[in-house]
């Protein structure tokens, strides 16, 4: 790596800095210790030593089923912390590997973890013949910052320095573990011969329509991201066979460099306005001329368009790299968008908003297409390669979770005070 690759303007950090700052503040964290926290930590001693006194108290009241599900959790508690030390070793290893700058306040495990998900792209990239003008974006890649923070959206925040020679990336923090979470979702629809994954939609379809199907741990993640603000403890299955696992990884590496190619595509394509601010930003416009609303809206669905469609594009680009199917392409987008978009439905249902407007209302909100508007568009149903991602996409929208509107987590503050706005306008 050249020295260049790690030129970030220290104010453009600086600046990241002080959005994640805000950001932990409200959805609760405390912002100085929270570059320590791992997902190994939160599951320890203190939570399992009082998830043993509620499975006595269930055992002895006769909720068998409870007493029986926390054990699990137990269990799986027990088993995170004892890949605590490890993981700490191994992301402390990644990124002194790699000079990367990283904010104060960003948790080294995901740090750790968009490093892998950078130079796996990078690796397909570069593979490119010269004067691809995909294999231009490394540019884009190796000056640009990547940042997570509880942001209670899907898509993220982007910020260029003033001299646009630097970039900065915010995604939502729970994106790491969405895609792991619904990676061991897929492995449950995916087929499985000789160890190579079966894409067939009818069994998926099927599969996804029963109540206590897999539709049951999609419930899980959706609740546990609005309640707890993690789908942390969703818990996945207890020993999760080899070809699990295989599928796991695959789709958290493939959601992940989706998620992070279309953000990478938004500097990559040059979507600044003049003043090197991204046009859609985390503060909502209070623009009242609706002519000019209009504008910046088909703007930015023309502008988010293109980043989807180049994102896919590089997605493509590792499956080639990697020798992977291209149809596991749609699955990719499925996996985060079909999370976000059961998130905003359910929220916006227990708020008490009819839930078949959730997604005009959520792309009002956002100034920015919803989750489903983007599957629709990224997902084209009569190509034989996106057949298998359309049916699983259909089958995760017929479901909403309804959640108690006082259990919903502070991280969701901003989605649920843009809502009451919509609703007193
Ligand atoms: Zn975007």
């Amino acid at each position: 790596m050249t020295s260049d690759a790690t030129a970030i303007d220290p104010a453009l950090i600086a600046e990241v800095e002080s959005f994640q700052h805000r950001l932990l503040i409200r959805a609760g964290f405390d912002p100085e210790t929270f570059a320590q926290r791992s997902d190994a930590d939160e599951v320890t001693l203190p939570i399992r030593i009082a998830s043993r006194g509620l499975r006595l108290i269930f055992r002895i009241t006769g909720h068998r089923d409870r007493a029986e599900e926390i054990g699990s959790f137990i269990e799986y508690a027990r088993e995170r912390s004892r890949e605590a030390p490890l993981l700490r070793k191994l992301t402390a290893e990644r990124t002194a590997r790699d000079p990367a700058p990283v904010s104060r306040y960003q948790r080294r495990d995901d740090h750790s973890f968009l490093l892998e998900i950078r130079s796996l792209i990078r690796a397909a990239l570069d593979k490119l013949p010269a004067g691809d003008p995909l294999r231009d974006m490394i540019q884009t890649i190796d000056r640009t910052l990547l940042a997570t923070a509880p942001l209670g959206r899907c898509d993220a925040w982007i910020r260029a320095s003033a001299d646009r020679r630097s970039f900065a990336i915010t995604i939502d923090d729970e994106i790491v573990r969405l895609a792991s979470q619904m990676g061991f979702l897929f492995a449950e629809i995916i087929g499985e011969h000789r160890n190579t994954m079966i894409l067939d939609s009818h069994r998926a379809e099927e599969l996804l329509t029963k109540a206590d199907g897999p539709i049951t741990q999609f419930g899980k993640i959706v609740r546990g991201f609005i309640i707890d603000g993690s789908s942390l403890m969703a818990i996945p299955p207890a020993r999760p066979s080899r070809f699990s696992r295989d599928v796991m990884a695959t789709f958290v590496q493939l959601a992940a460099i989706f998620i992070l190619a279309h953000e990478y595509s938004h500097a990559h394509l040059g979507h600044f306005d003049d003043h090197g601010q991204f046009l859609r930003m985390m503060e909502e416009c209070e623009d009242d001329d609706e002519e000019a609303a209009r504008y910046q809206k088909a703007r930015t669905d023309s502008i988010e368009a293109e980043a989807d469609a180049n994102a896919r594009a590089v997605v493509l680009c590792v499956c080639r790299f990697w020798n992977y199917d291209p149809s596991l392409m749609g699955p990719a987008a499925v996996s985060i968008l079909s999370v976000y978009d059961a998130v905003y439905r359910s929220i916006a249902a227990s708020a008490g908003f009819d839930e078949s407007r959730a997604d005009a209302i959520v792309s009002r909100l956002f100034d920015h297409p919803s989750p489903s508007e983007r599957l629709r568009r990224l997902i084209n149903p009569s190509a034989p390669s996106d057949v298998w991602a359309h049916y699983v996409a259909k089958g995760l929208a017929q479901h909403r979770f309804e959640v108690r509107p006082d259990r919903i987590h502070r991280r969701w503050s901003g989605l649920l005070t843009a809502l009451s706005r919509v609703a007193t306008s």
